[in-house]
């Protein structure tokens, strides 16, 4: 039994089978059903995952495959993470605007020099930081060393709690010389925000791994660690910590009881938000920001998600390029659409788009018309996070 049941193309029905997940929750708290798209699959949704994503996931790999090891030289470090990020992609069934960039120019295509020496600055700053023996860079002797041993300590460990009814991937948990255990997690961006305090969706994430932690180790002391590569926090998980995760996760279970049907309806909570949800296109609430006559004051607010009709389809060298009639009444163009990502487009058909880059400039025009997915000019520039559905 899948998750999620649909009609028309979007989800009517939702119910949960997993744990709470703990990177997962500060979107619950944005958006329940956000939370419910991002934690449970079926094989009706299917979202791009885009050049940022594969960076963090190659970096935690390479981290991984060297963590208490002798850490290679930049060169080593450099091709192990680039040869994850081809295996990421290799892995991919569906031809993604990313594999396909991937496979037209290369890894310059998805990411530029400096987005993957920041990635292996960071994977080697982490490495060197749990060598055994001291090291010189200061940035790392903020960490203590490692001191492994009782079960649940290490890095890359699940962990579960019945009792939280929860699950997760810690990056590292470790003692320090005090026997204060630390719940570590790593970031590819920023910790902070822009007014320095630790970023809210990061501050649940790690405490909700400490509360995990706590319920299985019992420790003495429990310090969160947040390390990114330009900034870390750390902060103590006290009482107030725990019980505000435990009144979250009674809030979970609450709205999205396991193994029970609960109307989609019920747990969308639509607003700005929506904007970063790569789900909206499966939302029965967000097509009312999709429909003219309902979005009023919010129509400027997602200028590059378009609905309409298909006028005509060019398709030149692999690539599509679109003519439709929006739902506002109004034409539109979507150039570079691959040929391989989508091979049934014809003339007639309905289309709901997101995420879609544009050529038009901001401001300039009261409704963008020139839309475009992959750019042959500058493939890197792809909207890589666009999607497209056809109805
Ligand atoms: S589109 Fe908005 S309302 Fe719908 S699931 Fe995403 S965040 Fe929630």
């Amino acid at each position: 039994m899948t998750a999620f049941t649909f009609q028309n193309g979007l989800a009517a029905e939702f119910s949960r089978s997993k744990p709470a997940v703990p990177s997962k929750l500060s979107a619950f708290l944005i958006c329940p059903l956000r939370y419910a798209f991002e934690t449970e699959s079926s094989p009706e949704v299917v979202v791009p995952r885009g050049p940022f994503a594969l960076r963090g996931i190659a970096l935690h790999r390479t981290v991984e495959r060297y963590f208490g090891r002798e850490v290679p030289g930049g060169r080593e470090l450099q091709a192990e993470f680039l040869n994850y990020i081809g295996e990421e992609i290799a892995r991919q069934k569906e031809i993604s605007l990313t594999k396909f960039a991937f496979t037209q120019a290369g890894i310059k295509g998805i990411l530029s020099n400096e987005q993957i020496l920041s990635a292996c600055q960071l994977a080697r700053v982490i490495l060197v930081s749990h060598q055994d023996k001291a090291t010189p860079n200061p940035a790392v002797l903020r960490m203590p060393a490692m001191r492994g041993g009782a079960p649940a300590l290490g890095s890359e460990k699940a962990v579960s709690s019945e009792a939280l009814d929860m699950e997760g991937r810690i990056d590292l948990t470790y003692k320090d010389a005090t026997d204060v255990v630390h719940v570590v997690d790593y970031k590819s961006g920023n910790v902070l925000d822009s007014t320095g305090v630790v970023k809210e969706s990061y501050a649940i994430q790690v405490a909700a791994y400490a509360a995990l932690v706590s319920d299985t180790l019992k420790p003495s002391g429990l310090v969160m660690d947040l390390i990114g590569p330009s900034s870390n926090w750390s902060g103590v998980y006290d009482a107030a910590m725990d019980r505000a995760i435990k009144e979250l996760l009674s809030k979970l279970r609450t709205a999205l009881p396991k193994h029970v049907k609960v109307r989609t309806e019920l747990l969308a909570m639509p607003g700005h938000h929506c904007s970063s949800c790569a789900y909206r296109l499966f939302c029965p609430r967000y097509k009312e920001y999709m429909n003219p006559t309902s979005r009023g004051a919010d129509d400027e607010a997602l200028p590059n998600d378009v609905s309409g009709t298909i006028l005509e389809a060019r398709q030149s060298g692999g690539l599509i390029t679109l003519r439709i009639l929006t739902d506002k009444g109004t034409k539109a163009s979507i150039a570079g659409v691959p040929l391989e990502t989508y091979p049934a487009l014809h003339t007639g058909q309905r289309l709901r788009a997101a995420s879609l880059g544009t050529f038009d400039l901001a401001g300039k025009t009261a409704f963008p018309a020139n839309f475009y997915l992959f750019r042959a000019d500058n493939p890197r520039l792809s909207a890589f996070e666009a999607m497209m559905l056809s109805t």
